[in-house]
Parts: structure tokens; sequence; C-alpha cells
């Protein structure tokens, strides 16, 4: 193996996933796969084959390089939007290629347009509208002259959808705010609808609107991080927990493993200390295995002394502080361990588990920032 460790996602759990969350939201619905982030460090080529082998058609990405690379890796003609940021310049290939892009400025709309006409071909775009993210969006006061230009270059636009964003559907202490959102979008949408302009398709809900506000689905959802496995907070399960059937008490399954295996070991006696400074000394004669993954990786600097790691199916603590290509493990307690032996940092082995969310718990990080952080070089293979 020329890497130090490698991901592996599990293809049976990704169309168990697209499964549950079909049970959810209607089998009418479009799902798009949101892709940003590395397909939120799965990888976005592997995340495309596995999803259209289940049938997801529409893809969303945050830039264009990523919508490049998820059209690159389509074999199934899929669709594609994005999200965020646009560069004017790159208007040309999305129109061409038929790329849909977000616009939530006019500076956007006049280029698109002008771009469309030099073509001879409509740009594809869904209007994001303002309803209380406050990230990006069209104000509710800037619709008159939005309708105007909507009305006014209809011939090189195709107006693929209408669209907002929740500002954290994950928590009920967001509820108030999460209603007032919905209602201003639906302002935006009958006013539209009332002033003759109609969209392909009307889009809102992310994963955890989907789950915890049935009427933000309308005739697309947008799902990031249910469909690798995740709830998208602690909240958002409890709130689904006791709709569910006692024997699937656990619908969403994680994608990603994440494994090594042990570089080197060494005896160290009691009263030594390891690795830099101070921060672990032996409490008595120990065994200790270097692991290939530190920081550098994605294993944080603050797992020191805290993390934990399977090698033979137990749960083993990682001593010292991380540095920047690897740990120590305490494998004291272990019998005939030996270099070469299997690392689980994410993932199962035996009948001990670490999960994304224990991995993060110890150090705040949240599923998303963790996931994303896994470098693109650790290599990605599917799995079934
Ligand atoms: C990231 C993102 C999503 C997906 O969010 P999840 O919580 O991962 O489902 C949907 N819509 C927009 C605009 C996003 O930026």
């Amino acid at each position: 193996m020329e890497h130090t460790s490698y991901i592996e996602i599990s293809k049976s759990a990704y169309s168990n996933n697209i499964r549950f969350i079909k049970s959810q939201i209607g089998e009418n619905v479009t799902i798009s796969s949101v892709i940003k982030g590395n397909a939120y460090g799965h990888g976005i080529e592997n995340t495309v084959k596995i999803a259209e082998s289940v049938g997801i058609r529409h893809f969303s990405a945050f830039s264009t390089d990523e919508a490049i690379r998820v059209q690159k890796s389509s074999t199934k003609n899929s669709q594609v939007m994005i999200m965020g940021m646009v560069d004017n310049e790159n208007l040309p290939y999305l129109i061409e290629n038929e790329i849909s892009f977000y616009v939530f400025e006019m500076d956007r709309l006049e280029a698109a347009v002008q771009k469309s006409k030099e073509l001879g071909k409509k740009a594809m775009i869904h209007i994001e509208v303002e309803t209380g993210f406050h990230r990006t969006g069209y104000e509710w006061d800037e619709k008159e002259m939005l309708l105007e230009s909507l009305k006014e270059n209809s011939n090189h636009l195709q107006l693929c959808g209408l669209c907002t964003h929740y500002a954290g559907a994950e928590s009920v202490a967001n509820y108030v705010r999460i209603q007032n959102q919905i209602k201003r979008y639906h302002e935006f949408k009958n006013w539209f609808n009332d002033n003759e302009i109609h969209f392909d398709r009307y889009h809102t809900a992310c994963s955890a609107a989907s789950f915890s506000y049935p009427e933000t689905i309308m005739d697309m959802v947008r799902i990031g991080i249910a469909q690798y496995g995740f709830w998208p907070s602690q909240e958002t399960y409890m709130f689904k927990f006791k709709q569910l059937a006692p024997n699937k008490k656990n619908p969403l399954k994680r994608l990603i493993s994440w494994k090594s295996s042990i570089m080197s070991l060494k005896k160290i006696k009691i009263g030594d200390f390891i690795g830099y400074g101070n921060s672990y000394m032996a409490a008595r004669d120990m065994t200790i295995a270097q692991v290939p993954v530190g920081y550098c990786h994605g294993f944080g600097r603050s797992l020191s002394n805290l993390g934990k790691v399977l090698i033979h199916g137990k749960t083993l603590s990682v001593v010292g502080n991380v540095t920047m290509n690897s740990i120590s493990v305490d494998v004291t307690d272990l019998k005939n361990v030996k270099k070469g032996d299997e690392v689980v940092i994410i993932g199962r082995q035996k009948r001990n588990e670490i999960t994304v969310a224990s991995f993060g718990e110890s150090t705040q990080q949240v599923n998303y920032e963790l996931l994303t952080r896994l470098p693109n070089d650790i290599p990605r293979k599917i799995v079934t």
C-alpha cells in the first residue's frame, strides 16, 4: 500500500439511505444529491457513481469545479446544479454544458443573459430568494426589478427553479425563524405566479428540513448529510425516532470507514514520556504502536491523549500528542499484536464501532466539518 490509510465507501449503505429518504419524502419528489465539499469527504466521483446506480439523476455542487467533476464522472447524463460560487467568466462553459446555477444578484443575471445571447442558448438558472438566512438571495424589495428582467429576457433564460435555504432546520431553537422563512418563500412564490412567472421546480429543503418540516418538501429536495448516513443533528433524530418502527430505529447507515495499519511497535518503560513534550508519562511498562495517520491526514491534534482507534476489535487509546503524520496507540493489553495489523479509525471491527460522531464529539467538531476535512488524497474505494 502506497498510502498510509484508506477510506471505504459502502454502496449498500447508500442505497439503504436513499430508500429511507424516499420513504420520508415520497416517491415523486426528485432527490438532488448534494456533493459539495468533495461529497462531504466521500469523493465526488465515487458518490456520483453509487448515486447513479440507485437512480439519482440530479446533483448539487457549490462551485464550478465541483460541477465539472460531477459531469465528467456521470454516465447517466444527470443534471448538475451550482448553488454557490460562479465566476462570470465560466458562464459560457455552464451554458454550453447545460449546468444550471443559482442566481441571487443582478450582476450575475445580466451576465447570464448577455452570454446566453452571444451563444444563442438559454442559461439554466435557479432564482434564490432571501427569506431569512442572510447569506445570498434576492431581497423582497428587489422583486419588481427581478420580475421585469425575467420577463424581458425570457428567450434567454430557462427558469429551472425558485429556491431558498433554511437557517438551521436541525434545531428547534430556530423554529420561529424557519416558520418565517417558509412564509416569506410562499410570498415570493405566489407573487411570481400571480405575475405569470413559473419555475420548473420549487425547492427549499435540505436533509433536516425534509425530516422535520415536511411542508418544505416541494418538487425537489437537496439532500446532503442524510444520504451519507448521518442525522443532521441529534435533535432531528430524536424528532423522527418516535415515528420509526421498533425494528427500524436506525434507518440511516454510515457509508464511510477509515482504516490504516500498524507501522511499527515499541516497548517503553514505566516513567518514560511518549512523543513531543510531557503530556503522557507511562504509568507502567507499555507497548506502543505507531499508526501512520496524523493531523495532516485529518486526525486532529485536539485528539491528543483523547482519540480512540480499534485494533483486534478492541477500543484503544491514543497516547501522547497527535503528530503531523502519526499517532501512538497503547496496545499493551493486546496479545500477539504485530506490524501490519489493521487499525480502524472510523468504522467497525469485530463487535466494536467508532462512529464519526464519537470521533468528533471529544473535539466538538460536527459530522459535516470532520468529514469534509478528510484530505482528498486519501484513497477512497467503493465496497458493497
Ligand atoms: C449544503 C446545502 C444543502 C444540504 O444540506 P444537508 O444538511 O447536508 O442536507 C442544501 N441546500 C443548500 C443550499 C446547501 O448549501
